[in-house]
């Protein structure tokens, strides 16, 4: 190995409108507070933050529960720490599959020893309520309930209230997937009786990619508590991360929380209690029917029926004979804009773009019909 360093410079990222599933679009409010300097994790201006942070979070999730505090990781450490810690070996765990990420919940159950039963629905489709009241009659032993509110593989949206209802009718305690949902349509923890949630922060709540909120009822707490066997995961058990992150004065190092990042993730929650959550649901909405506008007149059409469609994530169809690939790397090199591919089941059929949080706003919208009609003319 040579000791001549290699010959490489500072990376300039370019600049792109982000219409995917995510990153969405990071204002620059957001990537200023990350740009200032950084602190000790348990310097005490720095604990401050993190009780703000953990008390906007509660407001956003509407949840009066006292274990709500960010993860140090991306959505899927989120969903993860909710299943290895609710989830001991031998539990049976009803889980919805309707596209990607309902599987990896289940995969999730399977790799934390317990038994997932699948309640599957097409992809695109939302969950069936039917489905997952058959499910308990048929598994009586089921104790726990794991569904995505938010499927952003597909752009479905499921009726969390009805479904949370059913599951605790059969006594079970409800894990609800939020990573998309949170920020950009209602999400309702306390009222809808959802003992434990996950969300992302670069969705709906445009900060940087790498932290996941999450939320944990009493009931899910007493569940843990009462675990017979320890937690697999050493960094995810949260009898040992809540020394941390609970109680000012008396928080014990765990491990060193991304303090940049959360700077980043308490200024986008500020700017969403700002603008409030009714106003920023009513904006996603108005932003969706914008573009779904726009794209009528291309003749794009919706994978998903109108009553269960995300505003925030749309899947539409790629119109017949038109090169998938080519298009979306035409958007990227000529206009900056990045929208998503398919995923899984609908790789090659659709387009997933995304009207997430700071995203969600005419200039993005206007930008992305426009250039659509450009690559699809040439
Ligand atoms: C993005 C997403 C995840 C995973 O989040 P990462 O930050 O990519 O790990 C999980 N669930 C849903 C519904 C998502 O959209």
């Amino acid at each position: 190995m040579s000791l001549a360093a290699p010959t490489i410079t500072s990376f300039r990222p370019p600049r792109r409108v982000l219409m995917g599933p995510g990153p969405s679009d990071v204002p620059a409010r957001v990537l200023q507070a990350m740009a200032q300097p950084t602190v000790g994790h348990l310097d005490p201006e720095f604990g401050r933050m993190m009780e703000e942070t953990k008390t906007l979070l509660r407001w956003a999730f509407q949840t009066q529960n006292a274990l709500t505090f960010p993860v140090s990781a991306p959505g899927s450490v989120g969903m993860e720490t909710c299943v290895v810690n609710l989830v001991e070996p031998g539990d049976t765990v009803i889980v919805c599959v309707n596209g990607v990420f309902g599987g990896r919940l289940a995969e999730n159950v399977r790799r934390a020893g317990g038994t997932p039963v699948l309640v599957e629905d097409a992809w695109g489709a939302p969950v069936s309520p039917d489905k997952v009241e058959a499910a308990f009659r048929e598994h009586p032993e089921a104790r726990l309930f794991a569904f995505v509110h938010a499927e952003t593989s597909t752009g479905a949206m499921s009726d969390a209230a009805t479904l949370a209802k059913i599951a605790r009718s059969h006594d079970a305690l409800v894990i609800m997937d939020c990573v998309t949902s949170l920020g950009g349509v209602p999400v309702l923890i306390d009222e809808w009786g959802i003992d434990a949630a996950y969300s992302g922060s670069q969705k709906c709540l445009s900060s940087t990619p790498g932290l996941s909120p999450v939320t944990f009822g009493e009931r899910a707490v007493a569940k843990l508590k009462a675990r017979k066997t320890p937690v697999q995961s050493w960094f995810q058990d949260l009898n040992l991360v809540l020394g941390y992150w609970s109680g000012e004065g008396r928080r014990t190092y765990h491990h060193t929380a991304p303090v940049n990042p959360l700077y980043g993730l308490h200024e986008s929650l500020v700017a969403l209690a700002e603008e409030g959550l009714e106003a920023s649901w009513a904006r996603h909405r108005a932003m969706h029917e914008l573009l779904r506008d726009g794209l009528e007149t291309l003749g794009i059409d919706f994978v998903v029926e109108p009553a269960a469609r995300l505003p925030q994530l749309n899947a539409v169809r790629i119109p017949e004979g038109v090169d998938d690939a080519g298009v979306r790397a035409r958007l990227l090199a000529d206009f900056g804009l990045e929208i998503g591919a398919g995923l899984g089941a609908l790789a090659g059929k659709v387009w997933r773009i995304g009207v997430m949080g700071y995203g969600a706003r005419v200039e993005n919208i206007n930008l992305c019909v426009a250039a659509l009609r450009g690559c699809l003319k040439a």
